[in-house]
């Protein structure tokens, strides 16, 4: 039987008979992938709690009947118990996990959705009273991935610098862009700050970020995530 070890992040997991689980796991080298642990709800069960949604263990696999993959080894790399034990920041990474779940496809190469993913995680640790812009931070992210990009330099018209446009830029969720306010003013306005501070997420500069900005990123994701995907996603309903 073919034997593989990997690393992953657990992304959800749905009681399967009477002691076993099927897991959701995003995995570095095997993308998403289900897989099966025999006996984790029995009460001596050690491989349960470091299954816990959100952690990110190493994993030994082997090919189970059907093909399933069944996970016979595991061992936790980090639990993220500061994200777990708050209400704001908990729901804030159950979106996060939904978004991934829903929008990364079985068995495709997910390394850099993988790396993505525990990026944030740290990120959500170390900062937690940052956690909305490290939600912006990995959406932003996670969308060029999907090749969704956003450009956030030039005008989608006129091609010029946005920096130097303004007051207001319009989104157009659609082209993946600006425009600026020679060129349309139409669709969703924001202060030229904000596509700045866009700019800065892409380029891994998390930086200190007023209230009003945060909700206007927030409505900016929100446009991409509705524009690209087009599926609703339970938990930001919550956020
Ligand atoms: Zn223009």
């Amino acid at each position: 039987m073919k034997k593989v070890n990997t690393v992953a992040v657990v992304l959800k997991s749905i009681n399967y008979r009477d002691s076993d689980k099927i897991y959701t796991l995003l995995s570095k080298d095997l993308g998403k992938i289900p897989a099966i642990a025999r006996g984790v709800r029995k009460i001596s069960s050690r491989r349960a709690g470091n299954l816990d949604t959100l952690n990110l263990v190493k994993v030994g696999l082997s090919e189970g009947l059907g093909g399933m993959r069944q996970i016979d080894e595991v061992s936790g790399l980090n639990s993220f118990k500061k994200l777990k034990g708050d209400y704001a920041l908990s729901i804030r990474c159950s979106y996060v996990v939904e978004l991934l779940h829903k929008t990364t496809e079985e068995s495709g190469n997910a390394e850099e959705a993988f790396e993505l993913l525990v990026k944030f995680l740290k990120i959500a640790s170390r900062f937690p009273e940052n956690i909305d812009l490290a939600v912006r931070f990995f959406e932003i992210h996670y969308l060029g991935l999907m090749g969704y990009g956003l450009n956030t330099e030039t005008c989608l018209r006129c091609k010029k610098e946005l920096v130097r446009k303004g007051p207001l830029l319009y989104l157009a969720p659609d082209r993946g862009g600006f425009f600026c306010d020679d060129c349309s003013r139409s669709g969703l306005g924001f202060p030229t700050q904000t596509v700045g501070k866009l700019r800065e997420l892409s380029q891994n500069k998390l930086t200190k970020t007023d209230e009003k900005t945060l909700k206007d990123l927030s409505t900016i994701t929100s446009a991409l995530i509705d524009e690209h995907f087009g599926i609703r996603i339970k938990s930001r309903e919550l956020l």
